[in-house]
């Protein structure tokens, strides 16, 4: 089986203690993570604290910072074929989802390697005589980077590179079910050239590594991918040394279909928002609004649509549909079909352990639709994170804002239809972070990205995201030959 070791101050550690990663494809495991304790989580903070005040990261000026930044990226692109296959067997990713991804990554290193010398403090106008009043923006301090199973790589590089931009020396722990390709990355980090320090990696499980680091009175910031459960934990833990936290967490996000739209396209589309990478999306478009006057009829195209969906190993490049990736969400997604069977819901599609021949002992779940659902349903209300569509008939716009603003999420909508004042009426009123329209899933490291109410606090990617981990220093000059009454507010 694969060893892998955690990063601390520029080095390999070995721990004690370590734990198997299955590949989700062949249900066996196929590599060992090291299982990290509260120690190494403070040595890896000592290390971080070190670098961000004594170390050489703490002379370099920003300009030396986007250029490591951008050589990181390089070697991103270099090594994206070993992080694309460690993906695809720790998590059951499509090769070619990966692949796509990877391509797309180094960019983000690009872009905040390009910004980290362009954030500029101000002049102020004063009101007060033989003043000279500027800003300066400087980082915030050691961050705290968690993130979820889905996405390792990209969680990790949206926090990471505005982080590392912003003069940050971060510690990461990656989820315990997906920890490999964080674990590679770290290889990665002293070849680019980073004093040792500025990032280190321990991995291990949430109580064990997450909540120490969290606590950890030299962590400054805490940058959280996760779900709603566990990031109410983690600001709560952060809350108490009060800590500075940016929460990106779950979503039940409403596709909303119009009977003017393309239903092709919107057919298209509301497949690919929920069944891409298996539902194991914070955006799944997982509950489809479909206006009464096309109910049947759109529900038989998406039915369609998604009953050719290819499944099987996600190493071949026309598979479409792969496995869930760890066993825990696996068993999650089984017992919401249960709910939904004994809530009554109206089965349309799947609602089963995939038995293809294809998909071997994988852990498969089958493309799975419920029609005429009701909004107040847990499986309508609840994040399932898996292939599982519940469609809810509504009447007209304002029902359709209703039911969709219906959620104590507020992540991500799609809308679908060609009228110009209902496309900017929708996009006014749904309390969401994003909205679609005629497209789902489309996001870029330019483009803000966060939530509304549960999901979350704070935004990732743009320059927006930059500020995040950056804190502003207001600096006063007197340029006054004598000092007036010291006893008068000036
Ligand atoms: P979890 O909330 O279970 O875990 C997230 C991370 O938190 C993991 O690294 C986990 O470690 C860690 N953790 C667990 N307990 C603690 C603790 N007490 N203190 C600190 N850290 C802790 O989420 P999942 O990994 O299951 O990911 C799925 C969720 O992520 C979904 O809700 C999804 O919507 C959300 N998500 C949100 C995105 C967004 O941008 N809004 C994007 C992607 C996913 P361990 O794994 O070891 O328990």
């Amino acid at each position: 089986m694969k060893s892998y070791s955690l990063l601390i101050d520029g080095a390999p550690v070995t721990a004690q203690a370590s734990f198997e990663s299955e590949d989700p494809f062949q249900g066996k495991p196929w590599a060992l993570i090291p299982r990290a304790t509260a120690q190494h989580v403070d040595a890896a903070v000592e290390a971080a604290y070190r670098a961000l005040h004594q170390g050489p990261w703490s002379g370099f000026n920003a300009t030396q910072r986007g250029a490591l930044l951008r050589r990181l990226g390089d070697l991103l692109a270099e090594h994206s074929e070993t992080l694309a296959s460690t993906e695809v067997r720790d998590n059951g990713k499509l090769l070619s989802d990966m692949r796509k991804q990877l391509s797309y990554e180094p960019q983000v290193f690009y872009y905040y390697a390009g910004l980290a010398d362009k954030i500029e403090g101000s002049l102020l106008p004063s009101d007060k005589a033989d003043i000279l009043n500027f800003t300066r923006h400087e980082p915030v301090g050691v961050v705290a980077i968690i993130t979820a199973w889905n996405a390792p790589i990209n969680l990790l590089a949206k926090k990471l590179a505005p982080a590392l931009a912003a003069g940050c020396t971060v510690v990461v722990k990656p989820s315990e079910h997906a920890s490999a390709s964080t674990l590679e990355l770290a290889t990665l980090i002293e070849k680019a050239g980073f004093p040792n320090g500025v990032v280190n990696v321990v991995t291990g499980f949430g109580d064990e590594v997450g909540s120490p680091l969290v606590s950890h009175s030299k962590v400054s910031k805490v940058a959280f991918t996760g779900s709603e459960n566990t990031g109410k934990r983690v600001y709560e833990l952060a809350a108490r040394s009060l800590k500075k936290v940016t929460l990106e967490l779950g979503g039940k996000s409403p596709n909303i279909v119009f009977p003017d739209a393309n239903l092709e396209n919107a057919a298209n589309g509301v497949v690919a928002g929920v069944f891409a990478a298996s539902g194991q999306t914070c955006i799944a478009g997982a509950r489809l609004l479909v206006h009464r006057s096309i109910l049947e009829e759109f529900s038989e195209r998406v039915k369609s649509v998604a009953a050719g969906v290819r499944m099987g190993n996600p190493m071949d490049l026309d598979t479409e549909l792969g496995p869930i990736a760890n066993r825990q969400q696996f068993e999650k997604i089984r017992q919401y079909l249960d709910i939904a069977r004994s809530d009554g819901a109206e089965l349309l599609l799947g609602g089963k352990r995939a038995e293809r021949p294809e998909c071997g002992d994988g852990l498969f779940i089958e493309p799975t639709i419920y029609a005429r659902g009701d909004n107040q349903m847990r499986i309508a209300r609840e994040e399932i994170f898996g292939p599982v569509l519940v469609i809810i008939p509504f009447d007209d716009d304002e029902q359709a804002i209703a039911i969709a603003n219906d959620s104590p999420y507020g992540l991500a909508a799609g809308v679908w239809t060609n009228d110009m004042r209902r496309m900017v009426h929708m996009s006014g009123k749904l309390q969401v972070g994003t909205v679609w329209i005629n497209t789902y899933r489309a996001v870029s490291f330019m483009s803000p990205f966060g939530g509304y109410k549960a999901s979350g606090i704070g935004r990732e990617n743009g320059r927006e995201a930059i500020y995040a981990y950056l804190q502003t220093k207001s600096v006063w000059l007197s340029t006054a030959t004598n000092v007036p009454n010291p006893f008068i507010m000036r």
